[in-house]
């Protein structure tokens, strides 16, 4: 057994850790996986940066009470000419 994960695991244990907190051992592998491998680091990366804009929508919906033009521009534009 290996001390370390390959790039596979890490990408499972990464889109994990978004939905649940990971455990202590799983964290200090992840995070001495990503210390040495350039490649998962972006991973993560990008998914901290999904992870902020969805709280970004989320945040946006909040501040936005039901507006009626949500529901205007659902419906088809009217043809100008
Ligand atoms: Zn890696």
């Amino acid at each position: 057994m290996s001390i370390t994960y390959s790039c596979k695991q890490v990408a499972v244990l990464l889109s994990q850790a978004q939905d649940e907190p990971l455990g202590m051992l799983d964290q200090a592998k992840l995070k001495f996986h990503l210390s040495i491998c350039g490649n998962c680091r972006n991973v993560e990366q990008q998914m901290t940066q999904m992870k902020e804009l969805m709280h970004m929508s989320f945040a946006f919906d909040d501040s936005l009470p039901d507006k009626p033009d949500k529901q205007q521009s659902a419906k088809p534009a009217a043809p100008d000419s």
